[in-house]
């Protein structure tokens, strides 16, 4: 990997001291590493095939899902559109018709 030019004067003749890279010619120092350090990785919520949902996806309902605290049933096969990725155990946030507001997990979804 060569190092990366001077980011203040664009010099070629910079070199690295530790963790920092230092450029002779203005003086400037600084990070090799900062992009990595900066860029958080986002959290990847994966369908039960291995696709990437993302918000505003349709998806299906591969398994009957029991509604918690009643008797129904979201049965398989149910569209569900416009879907929100959240935190947490249930990552799938919708409406479904006829059960309103409800949270899903990704691993019983199909993405359409
Ligand atoms: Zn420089």
């Amino acid at each position: 990997m060569p190092l990366p030019n001077c980011p203040k004067c664009s010099s070629e003749y910079t070199y690295e001291d530790r963790d920092l890279l230092v450029c002779p010619e203005c003086g400037h120092e600084w990070t090799a590493h900062s992009d990595s350090l900066e860029s958080e990785e986002a959290k990847v919520v994966k369908d039960a095939n291995g696709n990437i949902l993302s918000d505003g996806d349709s998806i299906t309902v591969i398994k009957d899902l029991k509604v918690k605290g009643s008797s129904s049933v979201i049965k398989i096969g149910t569209k569900v559109k416009n879907i929100r990725l959240i935190d947490g155990d249930h990552d799938i946030d919708c409406r479904i018709d006829g059960f309103g507001a409800m949270k899903l997990k990704s691993e019983f979804v199909k993405k359409i």
